[in-house]
This record gives structure tokens, sequence and C-alpha cells, in this order.
């Protein structure tokens, strides 16, 4: 179908909020022909675009970026001068933000969930060269008592005379997926330069924030593109909840009347495999099979999960029929390398 032909709008029917120019936009939309003839045309399927999203900066590289801009635009708005926020150890979004935190002259404090090696690698190198304070929680206390922390940490702040502001995990609220929402009006300018519309944009999805910007700009922008998130770590249900809920938290923030439950929330929770950050032997191999065939660098955690599961779903013939699908590359190539023993079989 040609944009053209259809009553896509060019522009979002809302006014963005103020927004820190962070990341290098617009990012590269590039056709992946490799990847389309072996695992798509075969099965009657689309061609498979991919969204740069990791090229949104270089050390803060990935989709967190995008949501930061208007995070930060509203914490130093509000006269904050320090940002805690909370992630896994290896997280994406708290290594972004203790880089932004940096660029921006902000404090960073980071509430990180132990448990897995604590090796100075990959993002938690890049989260103290950034100069973030980082407080390493076990697991199960991470999971009972994070509520508290974030409280706590913010009122330790306070009476050392700072001015916190509190992000959420993955920046995943109403205020942080305005990036996606923003976002899916920039895919869509791309695609209209290639002159198409996309049947389907598909990401991973982990905090839910991506796929309920992308899921909520469609709707805005009145395309016919279904957007399905593919699940790294929750169920199906706990994302349609997590996606609605961050929709329903921005209506409240942009006083904007969206039904959400008209929405169609798509989840895709076949491919979590063992558990979040955790994924078997298949997922490395298409990492490794991306990589050589494609040039593409993707990460264990979300974006090698999720494009997994998509080329298994594309071999089933389940985008048959379709024309163009999109794959937002969230980034979190930083994670290859504390990962790396899992590509042994590279060796053989
Ligand atoms: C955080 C992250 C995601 C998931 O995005 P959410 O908005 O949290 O669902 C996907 N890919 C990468 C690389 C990430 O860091």
């Amino acid at each position: 179908m040609n944009w053209d032909g259809t009553a896509v709008r060019k522009s979002l029917p809302i006014e963005l909020p103020a927004r820190l120019k962070l990341a290098n936009l617009p990012t590269p939309l590039q056709p992946l022909n490799r990847i389309s003839e072996h695992f798509s045309f075969p099965y009657g399927g689309p061609r498979i675009w991919v969204k740069r999203d990791d090229l949104t900066e270089s050390g803060m590289s990935g989709n967190k970026l995008r949501k930061l801009e208007f995070v930060t635009a509203a914490a130093t708005g509000q006269g904050c001068d320090t940002l805690i926020t909370c992630g896994g150890l290896q997280s994406n979004h708290c290594r972004t933000t203790a880089l932004v935190g940096a660029r921006l002259g902000l404090q960073v404090q980071l509430l990180l969930r132990g448990g897995t090696s604590e090796e100075m690698d990959g993002n938690l190198l890049l989260d103290r060269l950034a100069g973030a304070a980082v407080a390493v929680y076990p697991a199960e206390e991470y999971q009972e008592t994070l509520a508290e922390c974030f409280k706590c940490w913010a009122e330790d702040y306070r009476s050392r005379g700072h001015r916190p502001f509190c992000i959420p995990t993955g920046a995943s609220d109403g205020l942080g997926i305005w990036g996606y929402i923003a976002a899916s009006r920039e895919l869509m300018t791309d695609c209209l330069a290639y002159g198409f519309e996309p049947e389907h944009i598909v990401c991973a999805t982990g905090s839910g924030g991506t796929q309920a910007g992308l899921t909520l700009g469609c709707h805005l922008l009145k395309t016919g593109c279904k957007v399905t998130g593919y699940a790294v770590c929750d169920n199906a249900a706990y994302f349609q909840a997590k996606v609605r809920e961050d929709i329903r938290h921005w209506c409240a923030l942009a006083g904007a009347r969206v039904v959400t439950a008209s929405l169609a929330v798509r989840v895709n929770e076949n491919y979590i495999g063992p558990g979040y950050a955790q994924a078997e032997r298949p997922v490395y191999q298409t990492i490794a099979e991306v990589a050589s065939l494609e040039g593409l660098l993707l990460d264990p955690v979300y974006t090698g999960k999720a494009f997994h599961g998509l080329l298994q779903e594309l071999k089933m013939g389940n985008y048959g029929g379709a024309d163009n699908l999109v794959f937002v590359h969230t980034g979190g190539q930083f994670a290859l390398f504390p990962y790396r023993q899992n590509f042994s079989f590279l060796g053989d």
C-alpha cells in the first residue's frame, strides 16, 4: 500500500513537550536484503528493514536516548541536578542515563539489581567511566524494596542540598514514551522516502515504553501498521497491561484522550526463553548469523532474542502477504562483551 493512497497523517495531532537534543536524528532506515532473501521471501514474507536506533549516539546508543530527551528536559526544567534510576547490572538504560547525566552536568545515582557477575565490563564499566554513583542490591532485595530505595536515595540527595529526579525502569512511563511517539513519525517519514507504508513494526519489549510509544504513535498517525513487541522477560498479559498503563499515564500528562481498551497491543511471548538476560544457544547463533550476513550487531538480552523470534515467525509464514516489515534496532551492543562465553561455538 502506498502512503499517499491512505489517510496516514504526516504529523502528530498533538504538540511535543520540551525536549533536549541528545540523539543524532533521524537514524537511518536500511533494507536487510540478505536476511529478506534467506528468511522471508522463500516463505512469502515481507522485505525486512531495520531502523537503526542503535545509532542514536555512540556511548549513549540505543532506544533509551530517545526517551531521555524528554525526561531530561522535564528534569532540568524543574531545576533538578541529579538523576536517579534503576535497572539490571548490565542495564543499557542505566548506562545511557549515566552518560547523559555527564553530558548535561547532572549527577547520576544508579540502583542496580545484582546477582550476576559484578565484573567491570560492558555497560557497568561505562557507568563507572561516566562517573555515576552505583548502588548494587541483591536480586531479591531489589525486587522487594525498589520503591523504598528510590525514596531513600531521593531523600538522601535532598538532605545534601540536591534536587533529585527519579526515572522509572527503562524510562518507561507517560513522559518517556514521547520518545517513541516522536520516533513513529520519524519512521513513517523514512518509509515514505522509500515509497512504502510498512504493514508491520517489530521491536524487543523489556519495560514496555518503546512498544507503548510506537503503538500510540501509529494510532495517532492513523497508520494501519501493526506494532508487535517480542517479550524478553515478562509474558504477554504483563506487557498488554503495562503498555496500556504507560499510555493512560501519557494521556493524563498530555491532557489527551485515547481509549486504551480499543488499542491493539500485540505481544509475542514465545521467545522469552529461560528469562531476562538468559538465552539459549539458537539466539547466540542468530546474533552470529546476522552479524556475518548483514554486518549488523544485535545484543543477547533484547534485540538478538527478538530478532531470533522474528526469524522463526517468518519461517512459519506468519508474516505472509505483507510487503514491508521494519525491525526497530533498539541498541544494546555493549552487552555482547560480558556475555562472550556464550559465543564459544564460534571456535568450533
Ligand atoms: C531497554 C531496551 C529494550 C526494551 O525497550 P523497553 O522500552 O524497555 O521495552 C530493547 N532493546 C534494548 C537494547 C534495550 O536496552
